[in-house]
């Protein structure tokens, strides 16, 4: 509503004096409806995260006519996973390492932009590989960003200055923040990530949106009991825990969905998996080991505990319940139910109270074999002989990638269908060759506490679908067949559409009844993030950005098999609309890297093999398993670097490319280079001679 007029409830006539002055208030109640559709100013358009738009414009007749308005080039980003948000016609975005920028949605016009400097800040926190961010939060004349080294970071968001800046992590631990902050009645809540490379104890904080204060934390899992609890709730909770979880942290970490909840004033957080993974070595004698994989309700105002709901009890696969939390009223017969809807990693969609927490249903989303259903009566799933890899190796649906990741689910009360992006792949699962009790935590570097697979993904390992899910009969509607394995976030409209972008480089609108294709267009490079939908001056669009990136990545063969080869393809935001008549700006064919294998490299196998170990622990993350990078680093087997000891000790022990992202191991050791290149060569002789028999 930039340089007009408009008349509030209260019967004031405002007039916004410039363009990037607010009209639109973004507050609890804006936050609290689902309004007039021309904004979409939180992460899941509004306190419900049902991403769900009450815009009809663009709807099953009209989509045909929808084409690109404008493009704007990113160059110098990579991974982009985040919502845009969009008050009074400008949008607001964070790129790679946070990078924030706020553009004029009619046009494309660049307003201003902010660097928090993340690559500077980070230190050894780089070796965590993601520089995704899932994007900001609007309270007031605030934007609220966060940073992967942990700091939040409010901005006035007119002109783009910092005015307040806070640090929510210990910098010498190896916590991260990949997740968008969410905001509430003048708070701002945030989380962290760090589980798989620290003896890590999950938590969550609030702050004063305006000034950046704390107001409150509120720990996952217990600490030490000797140092006396925090709460009543961590006293409960240490009872369900054995041994001495306290030194691997027990973990927890709350990494994302964070939703409030106005009904009820209660904020509800889905929490993380254990530290380490496997519970063998985290709590010996079992446990429930909570708030580990559950959602708990915490009063808004005080950040104390009111109810949980655990998902996993005792978990010990990567199955956390970070994935988003959806709020609706659902209908069951003629009573209405004010419901939490979610469908974390470990396959099952559940439906829960949230008035107090009381499990409604929970059936699997895809294959499953770890538990086989939820008993309704206790809300604990019924395990599986084996599962527990108690007997030795075991193959075990869903993988840690989970049935359902972060990519956003969506919901529309006029289908009263959810639109759920699902991943349906096993994982391999043994600890003979782990010795528990000497077990030691990471510090910077992964270990789970399992022999950890980062072999190549094969191409065909793992299948992906868009699932429309009946949340009340707890059945599937209509699904279709995804490209392999990791695609974007879910949109839907009051037009009765879905929208959702795909690995392949696709964006496809969706009847949401019927889940028939009604528009698609190729953009020319995988997608990563989620769309959303606004108005300006009465007419709607949909913005998505462009940018291949996130933790599927990792999947080796399985990832690249689609050709968004690092560093090759331009990342975009896309603006379209109906009868937008802007061309796709061109995009290089899908590329593959060409390992390069010198032949009189000599492999010393025992060498490749101690590679394999430092490689697992401290490059798959960004390069891929089995070396093969899926398009969140260079394919090291074709790096001119890793062919000279020389370059490989200037990148890797001396930090040489440490501003694109690659960092310092400045404790390497000549024959822990010498093991990394006798590893990569021996991969890429694998693929030579792959190519060789199947040309
Ligand atoms: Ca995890």
């Amino acid at each position: 509503m930039n340089g007009t007029c408009r008349w509030f409830a209260t019967g004031v006539l405002a007039c916004a004096m410039q363009a990037g002055s607010a009209a639109n208030a973004v507050d609890d109640s804006t936050l609290s409806a689902v309004g007039d559709g021309s904004d979409w100013p939180a992460f899941g358009r509004n306190y419900s995260e049902q991403r769900y738009s009450p815009l009809t414009e663009i709807n099953t007749d009209t989509v045909a006519r929808l084409g690109v308005e404008w493009v704007m080039d990113l160059p110098g980003d990579r991974s982009l996973v985040a919502t845009p948000l969009v008050v009074d016609g400008v949008i607001y975005f964070t790129g790679s390492f946070s990078k924030t920028r706020a553009v004029e949605a009619k046009t494309g016009k660049l307003l201003w932009e902010y660097d928090p400097q993340a690559i500077e800040h980070a230190g050894d926190r780089l070796r965590i590989m993601w520089d995704q961010n899932k994007g900001p939060a609007v309270w007031g004349d605030k934007l609220i960003i966060s940073t992967i080294d942990g700091r939040l970071v409010g901005l006035n968001r007119h002109t783009g200055e910092k005015v307040w800046e806070t640090m929510t992590i210990d910098p010498r631990r190896a916590y991260y923040i990949t997740g968008a902050p969410k905001v509430f009645k003048g708070k701002v809540i945030i989380g962290n990530g760090g589980t798989e490379q620290e003896a890590a104890r999950g938590y969550v904080t609030a702050y004063d949106a305006d000034t950046g204060e704390q107001a409150w934390r509120f720990w996952v899992v217990p600490g030490n009991p000797a140092d006396g609890f925090e709460n009543e709730a961590m006293e409960m909770a240490a009872k369900t825990w054995t041994g001495e979880w306290w030194k691997h942290g027990g973990g927890g970490n709350t990494w994302h969905g964070i939703t409030y909840d106005p009904e009820f004033d209660q904020v509800l957080i889905g929490t993380g998996n254990g530290s380490p993974w496997n519970q063998k070595i985290r709590s010996p004698e079992g446990g429930d080991n909570l708030f580990l994989c559950s959602i708990v309700a915490l009063d808004a105002d005080t950040g104390e505990y009111k109810w949980h709901y655990q998902t996993v009890p005792g978990e010990t696969w990567d199955y956390n319940s970070n994935m988003d939390i959806v709020l609706a009223d659902l209908k069951y017969g003629d009573q209405t139910v004010k419901a939490l809807m979610h469908a974390p990693k470990n396959g099952f969609f559940y439906v829960i109270n949230r008035e107090n927490g009381e499990l409604l249903s929970a059936e699997k989303l895809g294959k499953v074999t770890w538990a086989s259903h939820v008993d309704l009566k206790t809300g604990r799933p019924v395990e599986t002989a084996g599962a527990r890899y108690e007997d030795g190796e075991e193959l075990v649906w869903p993988s840690p990638f989970g049935t359902h990741s972060w990519h956003a689910m969506s919901y529309n009360p006029n289908t009263g269908l959810v639109y759920i992006p699902t991943i349906e792949m096993p994982a391999v699962w043994k600890d003979d060759k782990v010795d528990f009790t000497a077990w030691q935590p990471p510090h910077f570097f992964v270990n789970v506490g399992v022999e950890f697979g980062t072999e190549d993904t094969p191409a065909d390992y793992g299948e992906a679908f868009l699932v429309a899910w009946d949340p009340i009969k707890g059945e599937k509607v209509w699904k279709h067949e995804l490209p392999p394995q990791w695609n974007p976030g879910t949109m839907t409209t009051a037009g009765n559409l879905v929208f959702e972008g795909r690995a392949d480089g696709k964006f496809v609108a969706y009847h949401a009844g019927t889940g028939e294709i009604l528009w698609t267009i190729d953009l020319g490079h995988g997608i990563s993030a989620p769309p959303v939908t606004y108005s300006v001056d009465g007419r709607q669009y949909v913005s998505l950005l462009v940018g291949w990136g996130g933790a599927g990545l990792i999947a080796g063969t399985l990832a690249a098999q689609h050709g968004w080869k690092y560093g090759v393809h331009p990342r975009r935001l896309y603006t379209f609309a109906l009868d937008g008549d802007a061309a796709v700006p061109p995009s290089p064919p899908p590329a593959w890297a060409t390992p390069v294998d010198p032949k009189d490299f000599v492999i010393d196998d025992a060498l490749a093999g101690y590679g394999q170990h430092i490689y697992a622990q401290s490059c798959f993350l960004c390069h891929g398993g089995g070396a093969v990078s899926g398009g969140n680093a260079p394919d090291l087997r074709e790096s001119p670097i890793v062919l000279s000891k020389a370059a490989l000790h200037d990148v890797v022990v001396n930090g040489a490319k440490r501003m694109n992202g690659m960092p310092r191991f400045k404790h390497f050791t000549d024959r822990e280079l010498d093991a990394l290149m006798h590893y990569v060569r021996k991969m890429a002789r694998k693929a030579s001679t792959a190519v060789a028999a199947n040309p």
